[in-house]
């Protein structure tokens, strides 16, 4: 079956390495050295593009590639890099709804989402285009008479960003934005599932005239051989990955070897928190947001609610009406709220959630098995009477189940929620000023949604602590991780 309706003018099927689309054996365009991979609509189970699917070798020509335009990129001042940055910011936001389309036909989640999508990868391209002009370095008063001392930030060289499926723009943009406004240039591995956006965001770089070789897009299907030729490779400076912390590990005891910087944006284990003196109906508000948006599958989605156990029920019916009116559906049909997950393996580990939650004790409000619709289609779920003896309570889930557990007083939900070893977003919903500033401050995650389920913008810093990462993306923040501090002690 193929999706042969399809006519994006933005779709492409070859890799983009130096400037030059290849892998195209049947045209004049240089050969890659493996085969070809087939892209499939997780909606539809159609095909939708079949892409290249490079080897070592064409990983190392993209890496060539990028360390030959690093020279010339990082010599143009930072206006120029600047005008280039917003031109493709430009670009995409004239290009949102074929953009759109390719997320939705590769990864699933409902056309609305793709386009919200679409305008964050943007807001990082736009951001840092104006951040370039503001890498200020500093004049130290000097230490003797006859010294003066200067420090500057450098680009740190060649940058390898390697990103999920689940956001295929906005992982792409958060990294690639930052390192090129630095004056870095990119070689991009995509996740398998979802190499077309990054091609076609690659479409709208060289249409914006950013030069060959600065941005580089390599399809592969073979992650451990990306993964070793990425960091064993000097000529590349920096490894800026975004995924699982299980490969988050691997890839820093890769970079070990060679002692490359690294960016590391990995899992989250998200409490979302509801205290006694909440708006319940705001914080159900905020909890479907939170947790059904991309079907659950965000790294930021709530994990485990912990609601006080005086509201807990009254929490949970309400939370169960607006879930039951989530419409599930192929994402290109206006209207649908959730897609379908990635892949049979995700409805896999959801179901084994649910299971092992049910086996010890919690109850299904509702939702709980496959949805009708077949495929990887699952029925959005609420699960009551959790506790932390349960799988849900410690893994992410990364699918749109929410489990409830309760909790008595605020000394409790704090513990609760800091029983993890990820820390990257937590939310709560209290109306006492207080609380506010007790929970903010107590809880042990990089991001914290007071009264919002959603927390992601350009202008912040998003990261997580403990083993959910380490470096920061957007905000005046994020350009910093793709440079080197330089101190120049000049004697007069
Ligand atoms: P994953 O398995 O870690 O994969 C992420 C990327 O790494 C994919 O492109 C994958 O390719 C590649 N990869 C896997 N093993 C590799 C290796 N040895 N060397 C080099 N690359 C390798 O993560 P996922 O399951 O696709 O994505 C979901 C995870 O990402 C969740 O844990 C989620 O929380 C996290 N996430 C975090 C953030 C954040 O900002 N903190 C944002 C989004 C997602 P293959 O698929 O071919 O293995």
């Amino acid at each position: 079956m193929s999706d042969s309706t399809i006519e994006n003018p933005l779709l492409r099927s070859q890799a983009y390495i130096g400037g030059e689309w290849v892998g195209d054996s049947s045209s004049n365009q240089k050969r890659v050295s493996t085969g070809r991979v087939s892209i499939l609509n997780p909606a539809t189970g159609a095909l939708v593009a079949e892409v290249s699917d490079l080897g070592r070798e064409d990983l190392l020509r993209a890496i060539q590639c990028a360390h030959q335009a690093f020279a010339p990129w990082r010599r143009l001042v930072a206006g120029q890099r600047a005008v280039l940055l917003r031109a493709w910011y430009d670009e995409l936001i004239q290009n949102v709804e074929l953009l759109a389309e390719i997320i939705t036909l590769e990864q699933g989640k409902p056309i609305t989402e793709s386009i919200a999508e679409v305008r964050y990868a943007a807001s990082f391209i736009e951001w840092f285009a104006e951040e370039a002009k503001r890498l200020y370095g500093e004049i130290v008063p000097p230490h003797l008479p006859d010294k003066r001392v200067l420090v500057t930030r450098q680009p740190v060289g060649v940058v390898a960003t390697i990103t999920p499926w689940n956001f295929p723009a906005a992982m792409i943009a958060r990294k690639v934005a930052p390192a090129l406004a630095a004056g870095c240039t990119v070689v991009a591995k995509p996740a398998p599932q979802t190499p077309l956006t990054a091609l076609a965001m690659a479409v709208l770089a060289e249409r914006a005239g950013i030069p060959a070789g600065v941005f580089n897009v390599v399809p592969t299907t073979d992650s451990e051989m990306a993964g070793e030729v990425l960091t064993g490779d000097v000529r590349v400076s920096k490894i800026s990955f975004t995924g699982s912390t299980a490969v988050g590990k691997k890839l820093m005891q890769a970079c070990a070897g060679n002692l490359k910087r690294l960016s590391l944006e990995l899992g989250g284990n998200a409490p979302f928190l509801v205290f006694d003196d909440a708006n319940l109906d705001e914080a159900v508000k905020g909890a479907v947001a939170s947790k059904y948006r991309n079907a659950g599958q965000t790294c930021v989605c709530a994990n485990r609610f912990l609601v006080h156990r005086s509201v807990a029920e009254s929490f949970a019916s309400k939370l169960a009406i607006e879930v039951r009116s989530l419409r599930v559906g192929n994402g290109m049909m206006r209207g649908v709220d959730q897609g379908p997950l990635i892949n049979e393996a995700a409805v896999r580990k959801v179901e084994s959630h649910i299971q092992d939650a049910i086996s010890k004790g919690a109850q299904l409000v509702c939702g709980g098995n496959r949805h009708s619709l077949g495929g990887t289609y699952f029925s959005p779920t609420v699960l009551s009477h959790v506790d932390r003896t349960m799988l849900i309570a410690h893994e992410e889930t990364f699918g749109p189940v929410a489990p409830i557990m309760t909790f008595e007083n605020e000394a409790e939900a704090i513990e609760l929620a800091n029983d993890t070893r990820a820390g990257l977003a937590a939310y709560f919903y209290t109306q006492s000023y207080e609380r506010f500033w007790r929970v903010s401050e107590a809880l042990d995650y990089g991001i914290v949604g007071h009264n919002t389920g959603l927390i992601s913008t350009e202008i912040a810093p998003f990261g997580g602590m403990k083993e959910s990462g380490m470096g920061r993306e957007g905000s005046r923040h994020g350009i910093l991780d793709y440079t080197e501090l330089k101190y120049i002690c000049s004697q007069i």
